[in-house]
């Protein structure tokens, strides 16, 4: 079975900062970590192998040359290998454009499953999995907490759900992205983290993973973010009553006064 694994390196707090004058995220000073999710991901996949020993696991990240650090924590985990996107031409990715950039080095690693966090802690989208399988033409099963089995081109898993869980199967290939309840992540071993500390990652550049460039980076993006702000957290409550057409009108007014939203 081959595996990849997406990582997404984090800053390692959920208080993030914003820099009011250039809407971006203050990354300065604050220690980064692999996304929580992503590590219930790796461990995923390494239950897997250490079933069929024959199995590889390949950590891929799209980051700065930073980014690094988080694919040799995984290498100490006990991954097999990894690959940094690491290139100006991906600066500016919205959650589109980084799902492009991983599917397509998804594409030249080859692979049977790959598994990613149910959504990074800082962008909190969970779009990436299901774009990333969308780019690739596979199918996908969100909210993974359970393996039950794996069979020749096939597996069953459990999908979380609000009130309980689906029972799936799918074809291989495969993209899951997975919730904490499936698994508890191993600790890196003494032999792990000395293989990190030597193994050599590969660094690939646009070019290097065949990407467009009308679809990498901010040429890639669709998305514009006109505003960034922390919420305030008001305790307020305010019943609203009337028609039910004039409730939605008062709750679009609470909306655009809150920022939710824009006016027009
Ligand atoms: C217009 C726009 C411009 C942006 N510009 C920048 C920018 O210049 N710099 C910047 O740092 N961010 C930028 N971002 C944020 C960036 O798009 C997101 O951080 C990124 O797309 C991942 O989205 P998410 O954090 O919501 O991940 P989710 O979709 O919540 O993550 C789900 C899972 O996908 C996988 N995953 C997500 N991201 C990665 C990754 N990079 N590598 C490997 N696996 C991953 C992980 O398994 C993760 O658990 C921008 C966003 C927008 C909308």
């Amino acid at each position: 079975m081959k595996i990849i694994v997406c990582i997404k390196q984090v800053p390692d707090t959920s208080e993030v900062r914003i820099n009011p004058e250039t809407n971006t995220l203050i990354r300065e000073g604050v220690p980064s970590i692999i996304n929580p999710y992503d590590l219930h991901a790796i461990e995923a996949a390494l239950q897997i192998k250490d079933q069929d020993p024959a199995s590889t696991v390949t950590a891929l990240t799209m980051g700065p040359p930073h980014a690094e650090v988080a694919l040799r924590d995984a290498i100490a985990l006990g991954v097999d290998d990894a690959a940094l996107l690491t290139d100006r031409a991906f600066a500016g990715s919205d959650t589109w454009a980084t799902a492009y950039a991983l599917a397509k080095a998804a594409e030249k690693i080859g692979f049977d499953m790959i598994f990613c966090g149910k959504q990074a802690i800082d962008g909190d989208t969970a779009q990436v999995g299901p774009e990333m399988a969308e780019f690739l033409n596979i199918p996908h099963i969100a909210y993974v907490k359970k393996i039950e089995k794996i069979e020749t081109g096939k597996i069953t898993v459990h999908r979380l759900m609000d009130d309980g869980y689906d029972v799936l199967e799918s074809s291989l290939p495969l993209l899951m992205t997975v919730v904490k309840e499936l698994n508890t992540p191993r600790l890196p071993s003494i032999k792990g983290k000395m293989r990190a500390k030597k193994i050599e990652i590969r660094k690939w550049t646009r070019q290097d993973i065949g990407a467009e460039d009308s679809l990498t980076g901010l040429n890639g993006s669709p998305t514009r973010v006109s505003n960034i702000f922390a919420p305030v957290i008001k305790k307020e409550r305010k019943t609203i009553t009337g028609t039910p057409d004039e409730m939605a009108a008062q709750i679009l007014d609470e909306l655009k006064a809150l920022h939710c939203i824009q006016p027009g």
